[in-house]
This record gives structure tokens, C-alpha cells and sequence, in this order.
């Protein structure tokens, strides 16, 4: 029997090549929580494509309640942060904990994240929020970097496959318009 890992999805493009990895070796539950996506609309819609990603690929996906307010307090005084700076590791920080904490409470062995697969993200800031959050609940997060071996253009292929939408910007309201720390690759994560 396949042990059971609760993958954070970031959003639905990034959720296709990690599932294609895990599957073989895991039962994936996926779990949407990202209440910095802003506007509303914007969550809804990567929300939506994250459920059409889950009903073509088989996997059940949780999706927690909307709750920008507590994000936004998080974040709290690092709005000013470039992409790639002190607010994304607070990001991670405030999702992966959820995440660990949902783990816990699915008695799952183990979580771990699609965030790692995108080349806007510094993985060891990934690595670093997932094992913090991992030891606060007492369960074990999978320190995969999913870029390797060409996971971001297999998430690319498959998402253009099933027709994805493809966000244009990270997801909070600071990254909308907020120019990166060092030049970003082509096409989203
Ligand atoms: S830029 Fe992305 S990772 Fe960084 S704080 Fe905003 S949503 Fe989170």
C-alpha cells in the first residue's frame, strides 16, 4: 500500500509534473491554501483551474476557507520586500505551516510542496519553511526539489495539455507590479 502525502499546491500548472512524479510512489491528497492570492477573483480562478488540474489527473483536493486577513498580517511590515526576499519566506512560512498542521490533523506520515518546481522561488527557503513547519506539528515534510530533471517545462507540457491558465504574477498584491531581486525565467510558476 502507497504511503499518503498531503502536497501543498501553489497553483494548478505547478500541481501537474509533482503529481506525475509522487503518484508512482505515493496517494496524493492535494491541499489548496493560499490566502495571499489577491484580488478574490484571481483566487477563485486558480482555485478553480487547481480542482479542473485534480478531476483530470485523480487526485482529491482540500481547499480551506479564503483568509487573506491573517496572510496580510503575517507579511506584516516586509511589504516592501523584492520578490525572492523576506515576505516570500514568510509566505512559505504561513502556508507550510497549514499544511504541516493539516497533516497532522489527516494523521498523514508526511507533506511537502509544488512551490519548489517554479524557477522564480528559492528552494532552500522552500526547504527551510517546510522543515520548521514540519517539526512544530511532529510530522515529516519530503524535501523534494521538483525542479530538477526538467520538472518545470514538464509542468508546462502538461498544462498546456489540459489547458491550464497560467498565472502572470507570483499572487500576492506586492508582486503584481514589483520588479524581481535578479531577472525571471520565461512563463510562470
Ligand atoms: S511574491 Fe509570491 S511567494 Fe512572495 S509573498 Fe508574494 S505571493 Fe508569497
Amino acid at each position: 500500500m502507497k504511503e499518503r502525502v498531503l502536497l501543498h499546491i501553489c497553483c494548478a500548472p505547478d500541481a501537474t509534473a509533482v503529481f506525475e512524479r509522487l503518484s508512482p510512489e505515493y496517494e496524493v491528497v492535494g491541499f489548496f491554501h493560499n490566502p495571499n492570492i489577491h484580488p478574490v477573483s484571481e483566487y477563485r480562478k486558480r482555485l478553480a483551474e487547481a480542482e479542473k488540474a485534480a478531476a483530470a489527473l485523480g487526485f482529491l483536493l482540500i481547499a480551506p476557507e479564503y483568509e487573506p486577513k491573517e496572510w496580510l498580517q503575517a507579511v506584516q511590515g516586509l511589504e516592501n520586500e523584492p520578490e525572492r526576499g523576506l515576505r516570500c519566506a514568510a509566505c512559505f512560512t504561513y502556508n507550510l505551516q497549514a499544511a504541516a498542521a493539516k497533516t497532522k490533523e489527516l494523521d498523514f506520515p508526511f507533506f511537502t510542496t509544488t512551490l519548489t518546481i517554479s524557477p522564480h522561488k528559492v528552494s532552500a527557503m522552500i526547504m527551510l519553511a517546510g522543515q520548521t513547519a514540519a517539526q512544530t506539528c511532529g510530522v515529516k515534510f519530503l524535501e523534494l526539489d521538483f525542479k530538477k530533471q526538467g520538472g518545470f517545462k514538464r509542468s508546462l507540457q502538461i498544462s498546456n495539455d489540459l489547458e491550464l491558465y497560467r498565472q502572470n504574477y507570483c499572487g500576492c498584491r506586492f508582486s503584481l507590479n514589483m520588479p524581481p531581486r535578479i531577472p525571471r525565467p520565461k512563463g510562470r510558476g
